[in-house]
């Protein structure tokens, strides 16, 4: 049989693209293979918001072309983000390439396939979690970002289909649902006028043999007092909050076009944090923003310190054309931006470690993921605070369990990022 390898660059939003790209050529008789020295068609869905997305589209696209030359591969196919802000340069710079395809364009796939097939998801995670994208593209427009261009404006998909998609994912095994979107707490308010998380959560809330929704993305401008409630009160949801604030100082968010204040952010905060006592939340930081001085950056270390975010990772600042930002004076070098991403990150080890080191004794419920391939350690899962791909892990040591088991497990040992443990 054929063989294929998709390559998803990039985020869970353009991993959901990826698993139709996958679905529709496994329609076409291909078996997917991860050795893409084994692959006749390689397809490389790219992202291209950032610099350091971008160069890595451009070294998998040279991967593949050396491929092409030295090895089974008849067919490159390139698609994504990348394509979407850059066609006409990929078209120029990579002649390699035999099919540059528009973003989600995946008629243009069928026919360059010649198949006819409905359009279905080949999971392309571990089986017994799935991510379910409940809209695409984003209003916000902060003024250091690319996607709103790439992606378009906020797009909502259907509570009914979103209800279908997630009993499908359901009925085939999967028992954690990851909601991914630019923007998740805006949902429903282009389709329905309002925002309707609250409502879609308490919905998927119901679905037998689903254990666990976990929310990715959720800006902090848009976090509502109803939206808290209902993630504390449902079970299936996980007490974990991801709210991207970027910034703390008021003169940066502003410029930042973050639309949410020091202030705001705070009492968010306080407020999860005194209705759900359980709650974890994780941040993302840009350091180099253009006029971040010295001092706003000390505001910003005082506020990590404070505030002790149990997951956080930081980014430096890339500076992208056709967004505000780029022309804004006052540009940070980029040695002071790693500089300060790096401070950042030494701090929040200690602050993990911290928080971690809290746990030793206590019981968690964690979802097993896979067979350890670390020594001395039998299985690796997450627990309700770990995102996949993104937070950490839990090691057991004692215990029976298969992959999508939700077991409980006494946390004996922890370091920087992770949990050791027994399933008791
Ligand atoms: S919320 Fe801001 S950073 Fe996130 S995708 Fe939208 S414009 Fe970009």
């Amino acid at each position: 049989m054929k063989k294929y390898i998709i390559i998803s660059l990039g985020c869970s939003k353009n991993l959901v693209d990826s698993e139709v790209f996958a679905f529709i050529t496994e329609s076409a008789c291909y078996q997917q293979t991860e050795d893409p020295a084994q692959a006749e068609l390689i397809i490389i869905n790219t992202c291209g918001f950032i610099l350091d997305a971008k160069e890595e589209a451009i070294s998998t696209i040279l991967e593949a072309a050396e491929l092409k030359s030295t090895g089974k591969c008849k067919k490159m196919i390139v698609t994504g983000c990348f394509v979407k802000r850059y066609f006409e340069d990929i078209e120029k710079s990579f002649p390699e390439i035999d099919e540059i395809i528009q973003l989600k364009d995946f008629e243009t796939y069928k026919k360059i396939l010649n198949i006819k097939s409905d359009e279905g998801r080949k999971l392309l995670t571990l089986p017994h979690f799935a991510y379910l994208r409940i809209s695409d593209g984003c209003n916000n427009h902060c003024s250091y970002c690319a996607i709103p261009s790439i992606r378009g404006e906020l797009k909502s998909i259907s509570l009914e289909k979103l209800l279908e998609n997630a009993k499908s994912l359901v009925d085939r095994g999967v028992k954690e649902i990851v909601l991914t979107a630019q923007d998740t707490a805006q949902y429903g308010i282009d389709l329905y006028g309002r925002q309707m998380l609250p409502e879609l959560l308490e919905k998927l809330n119901e679905i037998k043999d689903l254990e666990w929704i976990r929310i990715l993305y959720l800006h902090p401008a848009h976090i509502s007092t109803l939206l808290i409630d209902t993630i504390s009160s449902l079970p299936k949801v996980c007490k974990y909050f991801e709210i991207p604030i970027q910034h703390i100082n008021n003169d940066i968010l502003k410029s930042m076009n973050r639309k949410v204040t020091k202030k705001q952010i705070i009492g968010s905060i306080e407020s999860i944090r005194s209705k759900i006592p359980e709650a974890v939340i994780r941040t993302t930081l840009i350091t180099g923003y253009p006029g971040e001085t010295e001092e706003n950056f000390e505001e910003l270390l005082e506020f990590i310190k404070l505030v002790k975010f149990e997951r956080l990772g930081a980014f430096t600042y890339s500076r992208e054309q056709d967004t505000p930002a780029f022309d804004l004076a006052e540009q940070v070098l980029e040695e002071v931006a790693e500089q300060r991403k790096d401070m950042i990150m030494a701090l929040q080890q200690e602050i993990s470690e911290e928080f971690l080191a809290g746990l030793v004794g206590k019981r968690i419920k964690v979802i097993i993921d896979k067979e350890s391939t670390l020594e001395d350690y039998i299985l690796e899962g997450r627990s309700y605070f770990d995102s996949p791909e993104i937070d950490g892990i839990v090691l057991i040591t004692e215990g029976k369990a298969e992959p999508g088991d939700i077991v409980v497990v006494e946390i004996t040992d922890s370091w920087e990022y992770d949990l050791i443990g027994k399933i008791v």
